[in-house]
């Protein structure tokens, strides 16, 4: 039996408020026997700017680098809007995913039953979903040189970005999407515009390559990324693993999260390279929320997002699948019993608060161990 090494950085607003909901699911999870876990807790964002004068000292971001995984909560707010620019609480998240060269980023696509009269499409459509989006989060056009806006000296000005892919990129996270379909349903559409972008080419190209050595096994499509907009929404169920760019990532994430309903319900993975001894990959899992300050104190978060993405993290750093997915079973079984937090509950239907709704999850857990 193994023990992971858990660093937990709550962060601001309801990110402690959500992480106190996982700590519970931890605790089952040690008690219960089995792999167990150790957790660390430190500081990020505001909280830690007001502790040391910076978004992530230098302590934590060690811990950070030593850790098995992250579980993040949430950062930023209101109170710190005026620090400067380098130490505003983003840059203690900018700052993990860069030292921590998370390149992989996961994002689930999944409608549980319950909550499939909730999304926005026709309920045959979006009911059974389960797709996840492997978004490159390191390069493209978000990173890439020039990057500028220029003055032309006649009254116009010039706005550079550069989408810019080497090889290696892509093919590592290519070789990640290929890996996670294997644990699903074995096919992966990789998207991008060969038609009008090099870059989209020599994606298309390595992609395929990648493919051809070692990942045959995998059934694999491509699909220009506008008409991949266009399938998510008309047909999603077609998909299994989407593979594609930092920019058409960004989009098309966010396209299949609202398929599904609130942003209280959305986990997601960052993963890095594997260890060359270990194995290993670094990692951090979050909720793709904010610190929703608005709510932030009044027991009305929803932490499903939350601890989902403790789901992920021992789905995909631990190899726990069958604890993964009791986690997953607990998390629809407490919908289908109709509770709700507000932000999931249709109009005067009844609310549970956030520590009820962890309460009613470990009890599920406590169900479906029995
Ligand atoms: P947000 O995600 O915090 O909130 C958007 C809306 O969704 C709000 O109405 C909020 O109440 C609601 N919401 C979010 N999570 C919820 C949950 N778990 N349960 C119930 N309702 C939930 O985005 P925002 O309001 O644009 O940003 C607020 C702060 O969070 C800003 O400082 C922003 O910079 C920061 N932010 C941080 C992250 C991160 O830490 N990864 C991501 C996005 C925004």
């Amino acid at each position: 039996m193994a023990t992971h090494n858990l660093l937990l950085l709550p962060g601001d607003g309801i990110g402690p408020e959500i992480m106190t909901e996982v700590k519970k699911v931890i605790s089952w999870f040690n008690a219960r026997g089995g792999d167990t876990f150790e957790s660390d807790e430190g500081l990020v964002g505001g909280a830690a700017y007001d502790a040391h004068g910076q978004a992530i000292s230098e302590e934590d971001m060690a811990k950070a680098m030593a850790s098995d995984a992250v579980i993040f909560g949430a950062v930023g707010g209101p109170k710190w809007d005026d620090v400067a620019y380098e130490h505003r609480p983003e840059a203690g998240l900018l700052r993990l995913r860069k030292d921590m060269e998370l390149f992989a980023n996961l994002r689930p696509a999944i409608c549980y039953p319950a909550l499939a009269d909730a999304s926005s499409l026709k309920k045959d459509i979006i009911e059974g979903l389960d797709i996840l989006i492997v978004r490159e989060l390191t390069g493209g056009v978000y990173f890439g040189e020039p990057k500028e806006i220029t003055d032309l000296g006649n009254g116009q000005k010039r706005g550079v970005d550069t989408q810019v892919y080497d090889t290696y990129e892509i093919e590592r996270i290519a070789k990640v999407a290929f890996e996670l379909a294997r644990t699903r349903n074995n096919k992966v559409t990789s998207m991008e515009k060969r038609n009008v972008m090099k870059s989209g080419v020599l994606w298309n190209e390595v992609v395929t390559d990648t493919h051809n050595n070692g990942y045959e096994d995998v059934q694999l499509e491509h699909m220009l990324a506008d008409a991949g907009g266009m399938q998510l929404v008309r047909w999603p169920k077609q998909f299994d693993v989407i593979v594609t760019d930092n920019l058409f990532g960004d989009m098309l994430s966010d396209v299949a999260a609202m398929l599904t309903g609130s942003l209280g319900m959305l986990p997601s993975a960052s993963l890095g390279a594997p260890d060359a001894k270990t194995g290993r990959r670094k990692a951090m899992y979050e909720p793709v929320h904010g610190s929703a300050p608005d709510i932030s104190g009044t027991g009305a978060a929803n932490p499903i997002a939350m601890i989902a993405s403790f789901g992920m993290a021992l789905r995909y750093s631990f190899e726990l699948v069958e604890a993964a997915d009791m986690l997953d079973k607990a998390i629809a079984n407490t919908l289908d019993k109709g509770l709700r937090t507000k932000d999931i509950a249709a109009a005067g239907e009844a609310t549970i608060s956030t520590a009820e709704m962890g309460d009613a999850i470990v009890a599920e857990l406590d169900a479906l161990s029995a």
